[in-house]
């Protein structure tokens, strides 16, 4: 569909506070343009629509350090609960120099979607420290997770908002997250976080979840569209947890990973690079810099000839500049907000396929899910029960989003979304407003 969307006479028009106004096309006005997108297809529940707009509530907070070397340093935090109409908050915390307010309210807000898309009983939010943790010392990292933790103590918890990891965030970081809350309430709150060590109360399978997830929509979206996984040659930006095991599974899957690029280079082999060898790389260097394959440059990892595309690094990635060049049959959002709307729609005219970050990186929230109902009942499952139960619910949303598509002739993010709002705000208006 157009950019400029058909009214719906259930939506009122009303001014937005100031810093929900989103002037530059930032991550949270990419959001405003995918609700105003769906708005025509809500029907009587777009009375509610302006709920999705802004945010239920945002801290922002100092988090003091001080620093090894005996100096002060102060870093930015925030927690931002977009919406929890259908239960509690719940998605990760980002450790990134470039954080901002704006860019949380956007990645809790499509907490918000995807939670509803897949059906998980959460609402959404996110937090993120403008940090870049690589400059830290280990001691430092804990200071700063703890600090941060202990200054949104009073609206997080296993019934009020649940963190996970996120990017530059790990199992480590969310056992100081989970120690420091249980400190200040003075019982072990082990369902405060998910994404924690296995030792913790972490679930099995967590750490694989979101690669899993992307490879299953992955297959799913190849096989509606008569493409076959073996022998489809595969491109990914991002390195990390999310790229580097969809990376993988595709290769098991006998997929060729013919291009990889992470935060330093890009790396092509026409042939197939050794997926598993360079994550054992990785590993140890901490980038793929220096494995062996050709080096190509940023703009040219978008042009590589491949089948399937997986965006798995940050937002704002598939613009209009690269998405005329990208050669894919279907790009597979393994990042959250990688691609804008007008890349949206080159890309549909292009005729190539999206399976939006909503439903496609939705196995890790799915096996925090888990995570936290085993943590609540303290019985823990097997890894292969886990992983059944993500591969079934990933695959159920993914058909129920495809027929919407089909019914409505809408993108899958369109159709993503008219699932996921209708739920959210069907939620909403039975709730009421209170007072
Ligand atoms: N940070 C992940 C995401 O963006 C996972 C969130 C979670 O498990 O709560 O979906």
């Amino acid at each position: 569909m157009s950019s400029a969307a058909p009214s719906n006479p259930a939506v009122k028009n009303h001014t937005l506070p100031s810093y929900l106004n989103a002037d530059a096309l930032g991550p949270w006005g990419i959001y405003l343009q995918q609700v105003d997108r769906v708005t025509p297809y809500l029907g009587s529940l777009a009375r509610w629509v302006e709920t999705l707009k802004r945010p239920k509530r945002a801290l922002v907070v100092d988090v003091p350090i001080e620093m090894d070397n005996g100096t002060i340093a102060h870093f930015e935090g925030y927690r931002v609960q977009h919406n929890m109409s259908r239960g509690p908050g719940k998605g990760g915390v980002r450790f990134h120099q470039d954080v901002t307010l704006s860019e949380v309210m956007a990645l809790s807000a499509w907490m918000s979607v995807k939670n509803a898309a897949v059906n998980v009983p959460y609402g959404g939010a996110k937090g993120g420290i403008r940090v870049d943790p690589r400059t830290l010392s280990r001691s430092e990292l804990e200071r700063v997770t703890r600090r941060y933790t202990s200054e949104i103590n009073f609206i997080i918890g296993p019934n009020k908002d649940i963190p996970a990891p996120d990017v530059n965030t790990n199992e480590q970081v969310m056992a100081w997250m989970m120690d420091t809350y249980s400190m200040n309430s003075g019982s072990t709150a082990t369902g405060v976080v998910t994404g924690k060590p296995i030792s913790l109360g972490g679930s099995l399978g967590r750490r694989e979840a979101t690669g899993r997830g992307v490879f299953v929509v992955g297959s799913e979206a190849a096989r509606n569209l008569g493409l076959e996984i073996r022998g489809a040659r595969v491109a990914v930006q991002g390195f990390g947890n999310v790229g580097a095991v969809a990376a993988k599974l595709f290769h098991e899957a006998g997929a060729k990973v013919v291009a990889v690029q992470d935060h330093r280079t890009a790396l092509y082999n026409p042939a197939g690079l050794d997926v598993p060898a360079m994550m054992e790389y990785a590993s140890h260097s901490g980038t793929i810099e220096g494995f062996q394959g050709e080096t190509i440059s940023a703009e040219q990892f978008w042009h590589v000839d491949c089948e399937i595309l997986i965006p798995a690094a940050l937002e704002g990635q598939i613009t209009a500049q690269n998405a005329p060049h990208i050669k894919a049959r279907m790009v597979i959002e393994g990042a959250n907000g990688p691609t804008t709307p007008e890349a949206d729609d080159i890309l549909r005219e292009r005729n190539i396929l999206v399976a939006p970050d909503v439903i496609a990186n939705a196995g890790g929230v799915t096996v925090s899910y888990f995570e936290w109902v085993q943590d609540f009942s303290s019985f823990f499952w097997t890894e292969e029960e886990i992983n059944q139960r993500l591969v079934r619910i990933m695959q159920e949303a993914f058909r129920a989003i495809w027929q919407v598509a089909q019914d409505n002739k809408v993108t899958l993010r369109t159709a993503a979304f008219i699932v996921a709002c209708t739920r959210i705000l069907q939620a909403r208006e039975m709730r009421g407003l209170y007072p």
